[in-house]
């Protein structure tokens, strides 16, 4: 009988975001389940382990993104869900939850099967589905989505279209909350941002674009915590690119009191954290967004909420676009970057190098938060956490790597991303699902970091 698998992370700094712990010890993985954890001390490692050398490393839940776009079905050209995850994989995480905005639409029973079912054929990173909330994502009827969560939907958006009619959006916060699934809303008020291309302001004048102002943001925001103040759903937004938004939705928090402040929630990508709209100077379509970037005072305000915990979750919105696409003139281009395999070091340098958050709250704002915003341990036990018993789906960082993001390397089939060429610090090393490690860096590429070696 051969023996199980193992494998023995030794000198890591282990972050915990459940037990908050951050000390440095040993990991003992066997099979797909974490057999122990040492802080501060050593596990009982069978001899046949794989040694993993942890020095100067930090050892984490898989990372979470609850906020992708993996363009299958339909948009194939962009990404699939096998190079998606591959993507997300190589970037370090370990879970993505999708987005309905494919062709067809996520707005069945049938089509949550068919992305699970892709997901498992493709054998990378996990993938949920967050499922239209509106048939055809067209906010007139409800989508079917008792049926979608029986199916395996863990959440529900109708992302690339905010719900627009007051009435449906109360029904759909209302199902919501009658099916415990968190309702994630793309905040975008379609007729304040009409024909929008830019944010509202002296570069949409100077490139005479049309205008999008904060108001279609925080208007719909507005709204839809007003109308969940008497329902009580799980209310997520989704990208907020305002700093008017974040000031709305610490308010809104505060008025919910400590112990129910968490039943709403706001998102941050990193992009909105690291560029402003004269990123779109030249007509440059890398940084045409939805929602557009927007100025530093933004910026300020968003870092600001991620320091108080106003806002508790960080997303990529990974969205795959084809160098044709995205080569057409400004206005015809489409909206949205991609962000899986640089989205660990771009938080790294908005907000660690920053000082805004140190790395355990980074942790938990990829990790426990994502998870717990999708409920997702009641599909993975221990998902999000380091937890004895749990599944062994982990992430090893080098945070002072110095690498070069370099779009061309990237997993994804997509090429869209405005940092390419941008020099930064921390890198995902090894990535491992239920104990199956789906990406290790290659040494000899990384050949100035020595710091993990692997033995035996
Ligand atoms: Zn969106
Ligand atoms: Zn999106």
């Amino acid at each position: 009988m051969s023996s199980p698998r193992a494998l023995h992370f030794r000198g890591a700094r282990i972050i915990d975001p459940l037990s908050q712990r951050d000390e440095t010890g040993e990991l003992l993985v066997v099979n797909d389940t974490i057999q122990s954890i040492a802080f501060g001390g050593r596990v009982d490692a069978p001899k046949h382990a794989e040694v993993i050398e942890c020095a100067g490393a930090i050892l984490c839940p898989g990372l979470i993104d609850p906020h992708v776009h993996l363009r299958e079905p339909g948009g194939e050209a962009k990404e699939t869900i096998l190079t998606g995850t591959q993507s997300a994989a190589a970037g370090g995480f370990t879970t993505v939850c999708c987005m309905p905005n494919t062709s067809p639409c996520l707005d069945t029973a049938m089509s949550v099967r068919f992305v699970e079912g892709r997901a498992a054929a493709a054998a990378s990173a996990r993938v949920f589905v967050v499922g239209a909330a509106t048939v055809s994502r067209k906010g007139e009827q409800l989508a079917p989505m008792a049926s979608m969560a029986h199916a395996g939907a863990v959440a529900f958006s109708d992302d690339g279209d905010g719900i627009a009619s007051a009435g449906m959006m109360r029904r759909v916060l209302e199902v919501c909350r009658s099916l415990d699934r968190a309702f994630m809303q793309h905040c975008q008020d379609a007729s304040l941002s009409e024909g929008g291309l830019v944010n509202e302001g002296s570069v949409a004048t100077r490139l005479g674009l049309a205008p999008w102002p904060r108001d279609a943001e925080e208007v719909m925001l507005e709204r839809d915590l007003r109308l969940n103040g008497r329902l009580d759903a799980r209310y997520h937004a989704q990208h907020l690119s305002s700093g008017g938004s974040a000031r709305i939705l610490r308010e809104a928090r505060a008025r919910l009191g400590a112990d129910r402040a968490h039943r709403i929630s706001g998102e941050a990508s990193p992009h909105h954290l690291l560029l402003t709209c004269d990123a779109c100077e030249g007509y440059n379509t890398g940084a045409k967004m939805n929602p557009p970037l927007r100025t530093q005072w933004d910026i300020n305000e968003l870092k600001l909420a991620i320091a108080d915990g106003t806002i508790d979750v960080l997303a990529t919105d990974h969205a795959p676009h084809t160098i044709a696409e995205k080569s057409r003139d400004f206005a015809s281009a489409p909206f949205g970057i991609i962000g899986l395999e640089c989205a660990l070091a771009l938080y790294t340098k908005a907000l660690v190098e920053d000082g805004v958050i140190d790395w355990p709250r980074l942790v938990c704002l990829l990790t426990l938060q994502p998870a717990r915003l999708c409920g997702l341990d009641r599909r993975v036990a221990g998902i999000g956490t380091l937890t004895v018993g749990g599944v062994a789906d982990l992430t090893l960082i080098d945070p002072q790597q110095k690498w070069t993001i370099r779009a061309d390397a990237f997993k994804s089939k997509s090429r869209n991303c405005p940092f390419d060429g941008l020099s930064v610090r921390g890198k995902a090393i090894l990535t491992i699902r239920a104990g199956e490690v789906l990406f290790r860096e290659d040494p000899v590429a990384q050949p100035q970091r020595a710091a993990v070696a692997t033995g035996s």
